[in-house]
């Protein structure tokens, strides 16, 4: 055993009643004077911070990135600049919709979001374990979110809420063929792949750019819940994700994912048959196979799980040199939302909190805010341009400019030819794709999902939602209409939009 350590107060004055508080008298009322009393309740009381509104429940583990293959004739990015370079890095999973002490196993896409920390400063890469999404315009994401969110009446998920929009959002179908397959529920984080999901974009020496999308292929292999599992485990372990993670790195067994990129060129985008920055449609890996990059692995687990997880804040805005966005809408609208959450979440100076800490020199004129703790640039000027100090903007990292149209889209651009299709992936995922076994659990976990839809409405957004499944294959939807024992003639002819389907 270690050295015994003084008991003190937060500053730091030894004491000794720490389970019995000051009273007027063995049985008498307690006293004001005992402010460690006060200091314990207090702070107690203000112990929890805003959970995440979304990606609530989470894990995370630090790890190392090695560079395995040489992508420099696409990207000056340092953190890829020499084979069998180490860079250090923390890894969070999550669940998306529930809150934080919700089952690990609920069917819902899983968070992947990285932090490298790299020597140019922190690159976040914030993605999914699924390469689409259900939107596709950043406007719609509060509306999606609150339909995974609990019902405002009666404070229970809502699986009415979630099919209407979803039958209502037919650019969300891609991503709910993925979640409704059995990789939307799977075993722990060990066993899933990661996607940057969005359109990024990288830029080589000589400053040309091409647009990039990245993958993590897990080395553990794809392993899934099936929706009877999943539902079972939310009862006789709602941590399995948090516990398989934690156990399997305490074990020396450390998970590994293979990061590979596709790459698609500027010329090459403008005549792709889908919109290439459109978060609902992958890439086809034949047109633009996988690029080896290096290996990333998970070896060491937090110390601290509200220190380094619940305070780590990630942020798709954050790219380093060499590494930049894309048009893709949803991206644009996370490079703001995120350090705004975080903000509100954590503070200002969320940045200075270690985990979010750039290991590197921070250099700048950003000064006070709540919680500042890192000397506040001490008696250095707070201005720029000044004569006293050495900081400069470095020419280096002047990037590179972005071609853009100059007209704003309004709705009809936005949603004309060649913008809407979104049937054609789907029904490539469902024939080409899905083994049979993965078709025969899709269809059940379908029909598990839908079973909850209640209320007046149930048979419109049923049928509503089965169009889309039988525009995506007619196989597809014959396959769910008649798993929910449905007559598709007679449904077809009720079916009444009444609303726009966008
Ligand atoms: P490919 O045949 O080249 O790729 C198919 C992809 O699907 C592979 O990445 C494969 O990787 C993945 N996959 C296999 N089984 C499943 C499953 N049960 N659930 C989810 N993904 C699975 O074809 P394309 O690239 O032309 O894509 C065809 C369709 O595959 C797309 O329309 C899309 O629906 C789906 N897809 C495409 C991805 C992409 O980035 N292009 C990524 C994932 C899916 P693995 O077996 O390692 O998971």
């Amino acid at each position: 055993m270690s050295e015994e350590k003084k008991l003190t107060t937060a500053s730091g004055i030894p004491y000794y009643h720490h389970e019995d508080t000051q009273s007027a008298g063995p049985r008498g009322p307690l006293l004001l004077q005992d402010f460690i009393l006060h200091e314990k309740m207090a702070h107690f009381n203000r112990e929890r911070i805003p959970e995440r509104v979304v990606h609530a429940k989470g894990s995370a583990a630090y790890g190392t990135f090695t560079v395995t293959h040489d992508i420099s004739k696409y990207t000056r990015a340092k953190i890829f600049n020499q084979i069998g370079k180490k860079t250090r890095l923390i890894l969070r999973f999550s669940t998306v919709g529930g809150e934080k002490g919700s089952a690990d196993t609920e069917r819902d896409p899983r968070g992947f979001a990285l932090k490298f920390y790299t020597e140019d400063g922190n690159w976040d890469l914030v993605g999914n374990n699924t390469p689409v999404f259900f939107i596709k315009d950043p406007k719609k994401f509060s509306d999606f979110i609150h339909t995974q969110k609990r019902d405002p009446r009666t404070n229970t998920k809502s699986p009415t809420m979630t099919w209407d929009f979803w039958s209502l959002n037919p650019e969300s179908l891609h991503q709910v063929m993925f979640l409704m397959s059995d990789r939307g529920t799977p075993y722990g984080y060990r066993h899933m792949h990661g996607f940057g999901s969005h359109t990024f974009s990288m830029i080589n020496d000589k400053n040309e750019q091409v647009w990039v999308k990245f993958h993590f292929k897990t080395e553990q292999g794809i392993k899934n819940f099936t929706n009877e599992e999943a539902i079972r485990m939310k009862g006789e372990d709602p941590d399995f994700a948090q516990r398989d993670l934690l156990e399997a790195i305490d074990n020396g067994n450390f998970p590994r994912w293979q990061m590979k990129i596709q790459v698609m060129t500027i010329e090459e985008a403008k005549t792709y048959r889908y919109n290439p920055f459109d978060l609902t449609k992958t890439w086809s890996q034949k047109e633009f196979p996988l690029i080896d990059v290096g290996v990333l692995e998970l070896n060491e687990n937090p110390r601290n799980y509200f220190a380094e997880v619940e305070q780590a804040a990630f942020a798709p805005a954050h790219v380093v040199d060499g590494i930049s966005y894309s048009p893709d809408k949803m991206l644009q609208g996370r490079l703001l939302s995120y350090p705004d959450a975080h903000r509100y979440r954590l503070g200002v100076n969320y940045e200075q909190i270690p985990v979010n800490r750039c290991p590197y020199a921070v250099n700048n004129y950003e000064r006070d805010g709540a919680m500042r703790v890192d000397g506040n640039g001490e008696s250095n000027p707070n201005y720029f341009p000044n004569s006293f100090d050495n900081i400069r903007p470095d020419e280096a990292y002047r990037g590179r400019p972005m071609e853009l149209e100059s007209l704003t889209a309004d709705w009809y651009d936005r949603n004309g030819e060649g913008e809407n299709d979104h049937y054609s992936q789907p029904g490539i995922f469902w024939r080409e794709v899905l083994s049979a076994e993965d078709k025969k659990n899709l269809v059940s976990n379908v029909v598990a999902a839908m079973s909850g839809i209640a209320g007046p409405k149930r048979a419109d957004i049923i049928n509503r939602q089965l169009c889309h499944f039988f525009r995506a294959d007619i196989g597809l939807g014959m396959a769910i209409a008649q798993a929910l024992g449905i007559n598709v003639e007679q449904a077809m002819g009720s079916v009444r939009h009444e609303q726009p389907v966008r």
